[in-house]
């Protein structure tokens, strides 16, 4: 029998135990000073201008004036917009938010984004999302790489919306590595900015595209369901869709549905 192998068996078990309290004590420091992680809603937008009288999807356009008159109606109701990064930042590291934090995200890369949406933005301080098509930096009616560098400098966080803007469900293995980690590289290498979230395509999206776009490197990616966003699902967040009959009152009344449910 030894007495003293079972002892300091015994010890080295109790110092394990202190150790393992001592882990899970400190980690429920972090979340009473955090507080639960906050769903947040998150704002898509598309075009910030009026459309022509024969345009498609009437709907993605918001007037500029809409846009400022929404910029208005936040700041009036203390809201606070930040990037996806702050709000990745909060939930899994437990690094403090503004109160009442937004999100407001651009989907594709119009050059009215650049116009209309960074002027009255930046002048309260204020960053946006961009989530940019890559070919869209080589079209007409798209923002220009200069452009994409104006935003950057005005705090904007730059993500992923693919290379091509192709329904991602349909494409084949290779095919869809390429548009996530393919877009994802470029964007790094253009802009030099960390591009750690994603937007699918048309809101399309499945099992197997979401599971390629973690492995792509991703840390999330926004999806056209309505709603807060929320951490239990980093690769299925919801957004707030604007659209151009929402009006300034349209756009409240939507923000205050959420915050009441
Ligand atoms: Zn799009």
């Amino acid at each position: 029998m030894n007495t003293s192998r079972t002892f300091s068996a015994a010890r080295a078990l109790a110092a394990l135990a202190a150790l393992l309290l001592i882990s899970i004590g400190s980690t429920s420091d972090v979340e009473a000073r955090a507080g639960r992680p906050t769903p947040v809603p998150i704002l898509m937008y598309h075009v910030i201008t009026d459309p022509r009288p024969d345009a498609p999807y009437a709907e993605l356009y918001v007037s500029a004036a809409d846009f400022a008159g929404q910029m208005r109606w936040l700041e009036r109701h203390g809201y606070h917009p930040v990037t996806l990064r702050a709000v990745w930042d909060h939930w899994h590291r437990g690094t403090p938010l503004p109160k009442k934090p937004i999100v407001v995200s651009f989907d594709d890369g119009y050059r009215s984004v650049a116009h209309a949406a960074l002027p009255p933005m930046r002048q309260r301080g204020w960053p946006g999302v961009l989530n940019l098509t890559v070919k869209n930096l080589r079209v007409s009616g798209g923002l220009s790489e200069r452009q994409v560098r104006r935003l950057i400098g005005a705090g904007w966080e730059i993500d992923s919306h693919t290379i091509t803007h192709p329904d991602l469900p349909s494409l084949r293995d290779g095919e869809l590595a390429r548009e996530l980690a393919g877009s994802r590289r470029q964007l790094r290498r253009l802009f030099g900015v960390p591009v750690d979230f994603f937007c699918y395509p048309g809101g399309r999206y499945d099992a197997r595209v979401a599971a390629a776009v973690r492995r792509a490197g991703y840390l999330g990616a926004t999806t056209t369901l309505e709603g807060l966003a929320d951490p239990s699902k980093p690769y299925e967040l919801k957004r707030v869709r604007v659209s151009r009959s929402d009006g300034v009152a349209g756009f409240a009344a939507k923000l205050q549905g959420l915050a009441s449910p």
